[in-house]
């Protein structure tokens, strides 16, 4: 199955999560559920930009000229009565401008001698007033369904009043990682044992992508373990596992899965790495199984978890972004599966992004994951590619954040 097919499949089973209200203060990083409309005008009136003084058009004709200054206007408390001819008002940044005003003189253009003020010149008409909803009017959209409340975000919905905001639920995602050979970092290695890191590293991309992750700890090659580790996901919103699930003796998730009741949608995708990939549903619980080496694991999380988690998450767009940036080495034929290659991309001594495949790409060797900063795709059985050539580009940086 091609790697899009796969994609669709997975996202035509998944809907978006219901809506909670939380307070802003606790929102970063959260989906916004509906569109948010400002109720207010920002500013609510007219401001000054500057320290100075505001003075009407007529008075600001002939310059030098020489004004009284009737009162003060600061920011949180404005100057309440009118200019008349011949007066000014001190005014200072943030503050209402005076009825009447039209111009606001900078400070450094003035100098004060008791009530009068002269001043030397002064810049346009209406520069340095912040017009009423200057900054966005009442009824504009401040965040779209679908945006995720970035710092700037949460700014702007503050700057509008909002103390609370409607965001998708967090999906919970369940985590379950496979193999007889797996110890927990922390632990004592045996004889033929390895570390377990995929599913510390899928928490993580998890938590990035604005999810919950569960910890469903490791399980043996067993069928009945895993079996019974499944169950612990049922209240979970999609159960994700890695290892065992390719043909081998010891590959045992589908097994474990079936026994509870199981539906494979898929298995197995024309792709690399990440060629045992599986999707179905225990019950109404998604689940994807992703092959246990971790390259595999966690380019299989970005490019079925995350548009997954995007989709859950109410987001109008799950598709990842590919760049066309110019290869600088070259690159062989690809075979019949869709190729994502580690990668690095540099900037020229001209100044232009380019990229290049790392020398190895064995999918155990989390280390040219961790060092490379892209995936080139290749397409199915494309020609070999020179130096110069434009190749699909997926930047790791997605790995971060939706
Ligand atoms: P499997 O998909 O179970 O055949 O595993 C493929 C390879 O990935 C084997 O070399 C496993 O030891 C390794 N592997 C599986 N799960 C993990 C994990 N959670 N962390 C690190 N390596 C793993
Ligand atoms: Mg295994």
């Amino acid at each position: 199955m091609p790697v899009e097919e796969a994609r669709a499949r997975i996202l035509a089973d998944l809907r978006a999560l219901s809506a909670e209200s939380i307070p802003l203060a606790d929102a970063y990083g959260r989906t916004v559920a509906q569109d948010i409309v400002s109720a207010m005008d920002q500013p609510p009136a007219p401001v000054s930009a500057m320290d100075g003084y505001a003075l009407r058009s007529a008075d600001a004709e002939k310059m030098p000229a020489s004004l009284r200054k009737i009162g003060v206007s600061r920011a949180g408390a404005r100057f309440s009565g009118r200019l008349e001819p011949g007066t000014c008002v001190r005014i200072f940044t943030g503050a209402v401008v005076p009825d009447g005003a039209e111009f606001i003189a900078l400070q450094e253009d003035a100098t004060e001698a008791g009530d009068v003020v002269t001043i030397r010149e002064v810049p346009n008409k209406g520069q340095y007033i912040r017009k009423a909803g200057l900054d966005f009017g009442k009824g504009s959209v401040l965040a779209a369904a679908g945006s995720v409340l970035t710092a700037r975000l949460i700014g702007l919905l503050a700057a509008a009043g909002h103390a609370s905001v409607s965001v998708r639920k967090k999906p919970r995602i369940a985590v379950l990682s496979t193999g007889d050979e797996l110890v927990p970092p922390g632990g004592t290695l045996g004889a033929d044992q390895i570390f377990a890191s995929n599913g510390i590293a899928l928490a993580s991309v998890i938590t990035g992508w604005g999810g919950s992750p569960i910890d469903l700890g490791i399980a043996s090659d067993e069928s009945d373990v895993i079996a019974a580790a499944a169950e612990r996901a049922r209240d979970a919103d999609m159960l994700v596992t890695t290892g065992g699930a390719s043909v081998g003796d010891h590959d045992l998730v589908q097994d474990g899965l079936r026994q509870k009741g199981f539906v494979s949608n898929f298995w197995r995708i024309a792709m690399r790495p990440g060629k045992p990939l599986m999707f179905g549903k225990l019950g109404d619980l998604p689940v994807i199984s992703m092959p246990g080496n971790p390259v595999s694991a966690l380019v299989c999380a970005l490019l079925f978890l995350r548009p997954a988690m995007a989709k859950m998450l109410g987001h109008a767009n799950t598709d990842l972004v590919f760049e066309k940036i110019k290869l600088s080495s070259a690159l062989p034929a690809n075979d019949r599966r869709e190729d994502y290659m580690r990668s690095q991309l540099t900037i020229d001594s001209g100044g232009r992004l380019t990229v290049s495949a790392s020398k190895t790409q064995d999918s155990s060797m989390l280390m040219t994951l961790t060092n490379a900063n892209a995936l080139i795709r290749r397409k199915p059985l494309a020609p070999p590619a020179q130096a110069g050539d434009e190749v699909d580009v997926l930047r790791l940086d997605q790995l971060n954040t939706l």
